[in-house]
């Protein structure tokens, strides 16, 4: 695997390469980021990884200096999963001095993580354009662990033409249901063991949706109970139509039921899709 830091080197590697898949993340990779990183091998000829943790998508006062690095075990960890190049870009390769753009999709940045930390997803697309445009994939990977931005980055690509497939792979969870976050270095054991409230409300909700319970207010009862059991305070817990983050009365088709809360030092979220066919 050869890692490379500027875009020039980029375009040397890339040029006349077909197939081309692109795994943006911010590092401290788990196995959330390998999975993406193996669907990309086993999908298409030449995987890049990127590594930047972008400083537009962080608010004031939030974990920007504190978010977990350790470029020389990802990279072995890239490598091991079999991506090809891992592009880790400085600061200034990504924002250099006179960089006065933002790139920003309306609407579906409004609720959830837009309407709590604002300016959160101007950062990530204003990255994501960018490492589109210095990569030029054929696919580019993204994880259902972060579902808004999912849907926020496949409006942005189709809004603006972008000539990339955007692929979803599932979230991947520890044996206990905790989603694998780069945030959850930050947990102490007993607020891992909270943590765990928000795996469980979703799944207490998956049992009420299953039991025939559709409306929101008991789909989110059974989740609210899960939460406080755990002691947690959530910072939303909403039900939305998953395609256009609607809010949603009822299960209905595919429903978006997503968490986010404080745990400790970790802001952490979590969802899942609710069909009401269950
Ligand atoms: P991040 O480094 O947190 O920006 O994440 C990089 C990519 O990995 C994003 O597309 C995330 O949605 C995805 N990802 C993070 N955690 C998980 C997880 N537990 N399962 C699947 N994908 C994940």
């Amino acid at each position: 695997m050869k890692t490379t830091r500027t875009v020039s080197e980029l375009r040397v590697e890339l040029a006349g390469r077909k197939g081309i898949a692109l795994v943006p993340t911010m590092g401290f990779l788990h196995e959330g980021h390998l999975s993406l990183i193996r669907q990309a091998r086993a999908e298409c000829e030449l995987v890049v990884v990127s590594l930047f943790v972008n400083p537009k998508q962080f608010g004031d006062g939030e974990d920007l200096d504190a978010y977990p690095r350790d470029e020389a075990r990802d990279s072995a960890l890239a490598e091991e999963c079999g991506a090809d190049i891992l592009f880790a870009p400085a600061r200034e390769e990504v924002y250099p001095d006179g960089f006065s753009t933002t790139v920003e999709v309306a609407g579906v940045t409004d609720v959830l993580c837009g309407a709590a930390r604002p300016g959160h997803f101007a950062g990530v697309t204003t990255v994501v354009a960018k490492l589109l445009n210095m990569v030029r994939p054929d696919v580019a990977y993204f994880g259902q662990k972060d579902a808004q931005q999912a849907l926020v980055v496949r409006k942005l690509v189709r809004d603006l033409d972008m000539p990339v497939r955007i692929e979803v792979c599932p979230t991947v969870r520890e044996p206990d249901g905790l989603a694998l976050s780069s945030r959850n270095a930050y947990l102490s054991a007993d607020e891992r063991e909270r943590a765990l409230g928000l795996s469980r409300a979703l799944r207490a909700a998956e049992d009420a949706v299953a039991g025939g319970r559709i409306a929101a207010d008991d789909v989110l009862a059974a989740a609210r109970e899960q939460l406080q059991q755990a002691g947690i305070e959530p910072e939303y817990l909403e039900l939305r139509s998953a395609k256009d983050l609607a809010p949603v009365e009822r299960v209905n088709g595919s429903t978006l039921l997503a968490v986010a809360a404080q745990v400790g030092r970790a802001r952490l979220i979590d969802n899942t899709i609710l069909t009401g066919d269950q």
